[in-house]
């Protein structure tokens, strides 16, 4: 922590410290220094979902392990059934039965078949499948199981091999199928469970600590009371730390009291690999957060060049004692919940992400679409505003949520895309083009 605001002997001075303001792409690069991937662990296959494989997997065996039929029908020798139709079918003797998850004892011999079910290895001697619908199956008017039948009818010539899927065409033994770095998607996962593995290392899930402060504010559930707002941003930011894929740590709500703060602080840190306050980093008025920040860790209060979101802490604390020493960043969020929300996009999803080992996934989709309405930066600093895209006739269209003030959550809810406004761009005017950060799926609207 030595390339901006330092100097942990002088925190009450922390806050008049002239500081530049400095662009989204600065701030996030210093934030980004202090991240890196966190290690791997074993473990339960479904919890990796989404998570980054750390070491190379090979198939440990053939799948499938023995060659087996792909249909319901009879295995039989191909030669057997040569020139077969069903003007000219042959007769084989069925010679038993065999279901998924048994192994044929005998063989099949010339002349004989051997009735069997889709996913049971193909017996010895046999070659083919006749499906069901190539035979007199469905002509039986008793079940099987209530009486087999010592004969059956082949009415179309089997190919040799066909409707046997071979062993390994899935997996060879020995062959490399998932190399480490792999994100595991559920086609991922259901390969790992192929492989027979109960569980598997990967890159865990970083703990995020969220804490919300403010004397004004109020759990949800509890009853309003004047002057009181409830706590969104605790739930607003546990829910993209949970959607990321990493955990959140929702801590109770800190007065603005140095004792209260420090105390959910130190809870925060016992277990967290990052840790997010919201509220109390604006510059200029007193703010026991700042003070507490100050004096626990080593912490920088930025002014970023954005809107909405300007004012950004960021800094570290020590936790845990001895060889259990450990830094946890900390990102000091503003307060406002559409500030809180954007500037946890823009800089805290970076930091998870890159936790979690996969550092180039965290960029959203990133379209040109044409604006429906002007929109012009408040001021000097570069503008994200909330959005809503849509397709029509093969092109992005985007449209402005609403009222775009910092308080304004709901049009937050509105938004799939956030509209990009750069800092030295003059206002976009409708019909012009604006690139657009694409934070939900975008629907085609009818041209
Ligand atoms: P501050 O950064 O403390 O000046 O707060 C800026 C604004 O955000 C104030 O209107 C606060 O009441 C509001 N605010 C702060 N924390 C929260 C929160 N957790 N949930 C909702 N609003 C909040
Ligand atoms: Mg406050």
């Amino acid at each position: 922590m030595t390339t901006y605001d330092r100097g942990m002997s002088e925190p009450e001075h922390r806050h008049v410290l002239p500081a530049d303001m400095i662009s989204v792409e600065e701030a996030r690069a210093r934030i980004l220094a202090h991240f890196a991937s966190l290690e791997a662990v074993s473990t339960p296959l479904l919890g990796a979902l989404g998570q980054v494989l750390a070491e190379d997997v090979r198939g440990g065996f053939d799948i499938p392990p023995l060659a087996n039929t792909s249909m319901d029908g009879y295995a039989v020798r191909a030669e057997d059934t040569t020139g077969a139709t069903p003007g000219d079918p042959r007769q084989l003797r069925v010679t038993g039965y065999l279901a998924a998850g048994s192994v044929y004892e005998g063989s099949v011999g010339p002349g004989e078949a051997v009735r069997i079910m889709t996913g049971a290895p193909l017996p010895d001697g046999a070659d083919a499948i006749v499906p069901f619908e190539e035979t007199d199956e469905e002509e039986q008017s008793t079940r099987w199981e209530d009486a087999p039948r010592a004969e059956v009818r082949i009415d179309v010539a089997a190919a040799h091999g066909a409707n046997v899927r071979p062993a390994g065409e899935d997996v060879r033994e020995g062959e490399l199928v998932l190399p480490a770095g792999t994100i595991l998607g559920p086609a991922q996962i259901g390969v790992l469970a192929s492989l027979g593995l109960g569980s598997v290392t990967a890159i865990r899930r970083p703990r995020v600590a969220v804490l919300s402060t403010g004397d004004e504010l109020l759990r949800p559930g509890e009853p309003l009371r004047p002057g009181a707002i409830y706590d969104s941003n605790g739930f607003s930011l546990a829910s993209m730390v949970r959607e990321m894929g990493a955990e959140p740590i929702v801590l109770d709500i800190a007065g603005d009291s140095v004792e209260a703060l420090t105390a959910r602080v130190h809870e925060g840190l016992a277990d967290a690999d990052l840790l997010v306050t919201s509220a109390g980093v604006s510059r200029g008025d007193f703010d026991v957060v700042k003070e507490v920040l100050a004096r626990e860790g080593e912490v920088g209060f930025w002014t970023v060049r954005m809107r909405p979101g300007k004012p950004l802490a960021f800094g570290t604390f020590s936790a845990g004692e001895g060889s259990e020493r450990r830094v946890v960043p900390h990102l000091g969020l503003p307060g406002n919940p559409v500030s809180a929300m954007m500037t946890f996009e823009l800089f805290g999803r970076p930091a998870v992400f890159t936790m979690l080992g996969k550092p180039q996934a965290w960029e959203r989709p990133l379209v040109r679409a044409i604006s429906g309405e002007r929109i012009s930066r408040p001021d000097e600093r570069r503008f994200y505003a909330r959005a809503i895209v849509e397709r029509r006739n093969g092109r992005y269209h985007a449209r402005l949520t609403g009222p775009q003030g910092s308080g304004v959550l709901t049009s937050f809810a509105l938004a799939n895309g956030i509209a990009i406004v750069p800092e030295d761009a003059p206002p976009v005017e409708p019909g012009d083009e604006v690139e657009v950060m694409l934070i939900d799926r975008v629907s085609e609207a009818a041209p």
